[in-house]
């Protein structure tokens, strides 16, 4: 028998680019296999959507029915490109037949040295920058604070209320959010600290205002003389795509010049045309220090990266920082053609489109539905907060039922946010504006169901 299954559609955009349903969610086959799951993969790693996946791109996903859901959340902002993108998927067949593993460290080859260097000049500012690859976000974050604490030769880090970065056992420190990523798997890493954020729907403060407090409080209970770094992400992804006010970003920016302390932005969600420019620290007017990346970096194929001013990253000692498959020669070549396809195919313009579909949209329902308490986002990043209208207080149930509606009904949707009250739109740019209308319909009409 072939290991190949001929009766699986070919993913990509050849995919028929259309919801269809022709079973209930899930269906017997993914009932079947949801069933396998349960008994031999570990409880704690849960799934959002009860369907397991036999192909996708375009802007739809197929499960093992034969049911197509339109896709709004990109794997978690992974397949920002399209899921198994022509370049990218070429690319990777092309690469495989070569060879698949050298360890970079052992002996480097030239696809580790391309990423690198499309990295440093694609991310914020003209300085010199190098960069180093790793396997997931939250790898590239804890390596971001080694190299941080190693080239200021302090400790102290200092994170923000709402922010994600990772589940290892540094980055859940550094996560504001206890259940689920991290309650009962403490102790945690030490030197962490963490620093309110500008929350403009809910803290009525201006940016200058918001990290005046946050400059504060750090300078009252931790100290410059003892801070490596500062670690934010421009917009809160995992937290509630919290999109900070005018001027907060800049003044932390500002502050950690002035006191030598490593300002990192964690661009794991945000990067790579996801909110309409390749990074969203362009939009803020920052150029930060450190850069982390993973995420839409190589097009679904497991890569990370951080990115910085070269001074900073040289200061490790060599042999200081990698890792056996850090930058592994597949998903470097995957990482190459997707980093092609932003930069040529006009990426970032479609996720201003879609962004413009989005919020007016999304701010349509706000205006006939006051449950809708606030809609944000830049580009094809974008979210409404559930809430009572009255009290503002967040609406976790609401949110839970639309989006279970939602995928009841094939369209794939996320929820986020500290309180659970945040469904946020993260579609793959290669999805069309048809799709991308019909799915929102769902929304619409699920919302108003409930
Ligand atoms: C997802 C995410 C991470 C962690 O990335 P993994 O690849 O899951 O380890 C870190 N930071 C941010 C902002 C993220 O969204």
């Amino acid at each position: 028998m072939s290991i190949v299954d001929t009766t699986v559609p070919v993913g990509g955009p050849t995919l028929t680019q259309e919801r269809r349903l022709v079973t209930a969610i899930p269906g017997p086959r993914s009932q079947e296999l949801l069933d396998r799951k349960a008994a031999a993969v570990a409880a704690g790693v849960g799934h959002t959507v009860p369907v397991h996946a036999v192909a996708a791109g375009g802007g739809v996903i197929v499960d093992a029915d034969g049911n197509s859901l339109i896709d709004l959340g990109s794997g978690i902002a992974v397949t920002t490109v399209g899921n198994a993108h022509p370049k990218v998927v070429a690319a990777i067949q092309a690469q495989a037949a070569q060879f698949t593993h050298t360890c970079f460290m052992v002996s480097p080859y030239e696809s580790y040295v391309e990423v690198a260097e499309a990295l440093n000049r694609v991310t914020p500012g003209d300085h010199a920058k190098k960069s180093a690859l790793f396997n997931s976000g939250a790898e590239a974050v804890e390596n971001a604070v080694k190299i941080a604490r190693k080239y200021t030769g302090k400790q102290a880090v200092v994170a923000f209320d709402h922010g994600y970065h990772g589940r290892t056992n540094l980055t859940m420190a550094l996560t504001a959010k206890s259940m689920p990523y991290k309650s009962g798997f403490g102790p945690f890493a030490p030197e962490i600290y963490r620093a309110p954020l500008s929350y403009p729907f809910r803290d009525g403060l201006t940016g200058p205002e918001a990290a005046q407090r946050a400059i504060s409080m750090i300078e009252k209970q931790i100290g410059a003389d003892n801070l490596a770094a500062i670690i934010i992400e421009p917009i809160q992804g995992e937290g509630g795509f919290i999109v900070p006010a005018d001027g907060f970003l800049p003044a932390l920016v500002d502050w950690c010049t002035a006191n030598g302390v490593v300002f990192i932005a964690d661009e794991v969600q945000t990067g790579f045309a996801r909110t309409g420019t390749m990074f969203a620290s362009e939009q803020f007017g920052i150029v930060p220090d450190l850069i982390t990346t993973a995420k839409g970096i190589a097009g679904g194929m497991p890569l990370a990266a951080v990115t910085g001013r070269a001074e900073i990253m040289d200061a490790s000692h060599s042999g200081g920082l990698g890792g056996t498959y850090g930058g592994n020669p597949v998903a470097c070549a995957a990482a190459v053609a997707a980093i092609d396809a932003f930069e040529n195919d006009g990426l970032a313009g479609r996720a201003q489109e879609i962004g413009a579909i989005l919020t007016a949209r999304l701010s349509a329902l706000q205006a006939a539905d006051p449950r809708v308490g606030d809609v944000r986002g830049l580009g094809a990043m974008v979210a409404a907060e559930f809430v009572d209208p009255i009290t503002k207080e967040p609406d976790a149930a609401l949110t839970a039922a639309v989006a279970k509606a939602c995928i009841a009904e094939g369209v794939v949707v996320l929820t986020c946010g500290t309180y659970g009250n945040v469904i946020r739109f993260l579609p793959p740019l290669s999805i069309g504006d048809d799709l991308l209308g019909e799915g929102l319909d769902i929304v619409a009409a699920a919302l108003a169901a409930h």
